[in-house]
């Protein structure tokens, strides 16, 4: 089996265990703060104290989803990963536009120097710097996935640019693109897009469709092509129950699409139990909602293939 790059290098696919395929473990204050003050969590022992506790109830991996430009934290990531012993998968890659002010790079950066800049931070090292001026300072700690986010504006010339270089990056390094879908977007115009610049289906991972597409058909459209779909309203019963969660997970499982679903929470600072304590906290899914899916007769391999197998299948 291929190895996956983590923050503290490659790792053998079938050792990632039990992963959670879409978190937010560390994000500096910053703009992302200004746009909603959840996203801020940057209290190293904070931070540490979930991923150790995450670590004690079976969590052996995580994707962390904030790219390069954005706040992300990345040497952070790096000691944060060595010092619980969780596996972290850092992400280069774009965010929805607005959560970078108006003057940043991100706007106006060419395609073909963004598709070089996320492929050095897959090949070589993710920067430190970006929030504010053009990243120029590099650590050892190399991203393993593509973050992109598809937005209402869709297909707009710009998101064309940035969703190409994703693109390319991903064909030219053979990794996953992430995509962050926003409620009343047709993800299925994405996939004809970036399926038609060369990525293959099984290295796309649509997030957030659970909440932000409420018609099971896209689900299945997408499904059908081999592309992965990961569900994180879990937990968040501003969204809907974790029955209706599980109801989700059902109706796909019984159309056969298993082995193409992965989960996890998108947290933030106000989801995470070590810095708001009524939070879930990060071993929400190992302590409440792995129970649940048994309970109501979800059979211990399809959780397994949720939480280990798929991962590793998408990821390698
Ligand atoms: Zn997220």
């Amino acid at each position: 089996m291929r190895e996956v790059m983590t923050v503290t290098g490659p790792v053998p696919s079938q050792e990632l265990g039990f992963c959670q395929c879409h978190e937010h473990i560390a994000l500096s204050k910053g703009w992302s703060y200004k746009v909603n003050p959840a996203l801020c969590i940057d209290d190293r022992s904070k931070s540490l104290e979930e991923l150790r506790r995450y670590r004690s109830f079976g969590g052996n991996t995580l994707i962390e989803a904030q790219p390069c430009g954005c706040n992300r934290m990345a040497s952070e990531l790096l000691e944060l990963s060595e010092e619980s012993g969780v596996y972290i998968i850092a992400s280069t890659g774009f965010h929805k536009l607005l959560f970078y002010p108006g003057d940043h790079w991100i706007h106006r950066t060419p395609a073909q120097e963004l598709l070089e800049l996320f492929v050095r931070e897959l090949e070589e090292g993710m920067y430190e710097d970006g929030d504010l001026a053009f990243p120029s300072r590099q650590c050892c700690a190399r991203a393993g996935i593509i973050k992109t986010a598809y937005d209402t504006e869709e297909l707009s010339p710009r998101y064309q640019e940035l969703f190409r270089a994703a693109a390319l990056a991903a064909i030219r390094t053979d990794r996953v693109i992430m995509i962050h879908v926003e409620q009343g977007t047709d993800p299925r115009r994405l996939l004809d897009y970036l399926t038609n610049l060369g990525v293959r289906p099984r290295r796309l991972m649509f997030c957030h469709m659970d909440r932000a597409c409420r018609d099971i058909a896209v689900h299945k459209d997408i499904l059908r092509s081999g592309a992965y779909l990961e569900f994180d309203t879990i937990g968040r019963f501003k969204y809907h129950s974790d029955e209706q969660e599980i109801a989700i997970f059902r109706e796909l499982m019984e159309a056969g699409y298993q082995g193409q679903l992965l989960y996890s929470l998108d947290t933030t600072r106000e989801r995470l139990r070590a810095y708001q304590p009524s939070a879930v906290g990060l071993d929400y899914i190992l302590t409440t909602f792995n129970p649940l899916l048994r309970d109501s007769g979800i059979p211990e391999e399809i959780i397994q293939m949720i939480s280990v197998v798929n991962p590793a299948k998408l990821l390698c």
